[in-house]
């Protein structure tokens, strides 16, 4: 007879019901917010979808920012609930400018919805969020931003600058697990949600969520995954033991860091300091190169180069420096990386002085 050894994996306890609101309020916490959380026990885009499919309806006028796919999808889940749907889209692969939204507002008195993402991990940018939430505050318009990527890279300070609804997941920044995800609910957000006509019955209905609030916080309803609540539960704890900003502040040095060794090497940045995710830093790769080519010439190096996704991205490259990627070894390696790509393509780059330039940004 063979014996039968338990698996910690496949029959791992049932995560403990008292300690779902506990993730929620440290969610909460990390967001700089006390308004509702809601758990997700999905990946990031059902907790988008769900945001979008819960809000939309006939009737409602929504304003849509496109940087990237996830805002493209973001469209086409509210123009699905019977939504009208106005599209703001970036020039390919740029972020969007803040005044090209203030027109899009005062051309639709209607619109009650403003959706964006706040950086990209697909082109390594970033939206200008504070102008956005200020210029749909102005005008009681409800927003809401997917933080997914940008949690942890960039200061976000959900109810200080007013966002109604925020959707994160703890698999970028925060190097937490990817089948688990949660969002903010404000107030005003609830009342758009819960009118006439909200959703039920299904897994994209926060009104659904909701009574899991309502009902005091206990055990999630249906069967949760207990691995993906252990993991998110040990990913808090680190979080916190580093501190939100600390991690914020690793990412922006990954970021200088990184923009200062490839300009160093010779190498073009895609766009300005002030434009730029602290995620992903995206190079032009030199005219008459391909990405994919340059990516094969450092393929047996193991670092962390991808080519950009979306429109506009057939001539960038992508230097991950996410979550535990935020790091001094992952940055020089990137750097002095692609630095050897350019060499075994006949490119100069100068590595001496990127090593110099990388060095110097981590020397205090
Ligand atoms: C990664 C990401 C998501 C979520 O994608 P997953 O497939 O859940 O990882 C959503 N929005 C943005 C901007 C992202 O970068």
């Amino acid at each position: 007879m063979t014996e039968v050894a338990w698996n910690p994996l496949s029959a791992a306890p049932a995560y403990p019901a008292e300690r779902y609101a506990a993730l929620a309020s440290r969610i909460g916490t990390i967001l700089k917010t006390n308004n509702d959380i809601l758990l997700v026990q999905a990946e990031a885009v059902v907790a988008l979808e769900a945001v979008a499919t819960s809000l939309s309806r006939p009737g409602l006028s929504a304003l849509n920012v496109i940087t990237s796919p996830y805002g493209g999808w973001f469209g086409q889940w509210l123009r699905r609930g019977g939504a009208n749907v106005a599209d703001v889209v970036a020039r390919p692969s740029l972020p969007i400018d803040a005044k090209a939204i203030a027109a899009a507002l005062d051309a639709d008195p209607r619109i009650a919805v403003l959706a964006l993402v706040h950086a990209e991990s697909a082109s390594g940018i970033l939206n200008p969020l504070p102008e956005i939430i200020a210029l749909a505050r102005a005008r009681g318009i409800v927003t809401v931003v997917d933080a997914v990527a940008s949690v942890g890279g960039h200061a976000l300070d959900v109810s200080g600058s007013g966002i109604d609804i925020a959707v994160i997941g703890p698999q970028k920044a925060l190097g937490g697990p990817a089948g688990v995800s949660a969002l903010s609910v404000s107030p005003r957000a609830w009342e758009l949600i819960l009118r006439d006509g909200a959703p039920r019955d299904s897994i994209l209905s926060l009104a659904d969520l909701k009574t899991w609030v309502d009902g005091g916080r206990g055990a999630l309803p249906g069967t949760p995954a207990p691995l993906e609540f252990f993991a998110l539960e040990a990913a808090l704890h680190r979080v916190e033991a580093e501190g939100i900003d600390r991690i914020v502040a690793r990412h922006q040095r990954a970021a200088s860091a990184n923009r200062a060794g490839l300009l160093a090497l010779g190498a073009s940045l895609w766009v300005p300091d002030e434009q730029a995710s602290n995620l992903v830093t995206t190079v032009s790769v030199p005219e008459g190169v391909e990405p994919a080519s340059l990516i094969g010439l450092t393929a047996s190096l193991g670092i962390e180069l991808t080519a950009g996704v979306g429109t506009g991205s057939s001539h960038l490259i992508r230097l991950n420096h996410t979550g535990p990627r935020a790091a001094f070894q992952t940055v020089l390696a990137n750097v002095v990386g692609y630095g050897l790509g350019l060499r075994r393509a006949g490119l100069p780059a100068d590595i001496g002085a990127a090593s110099e330039a990388v060095a110097k940004a981590y020397s205090d």
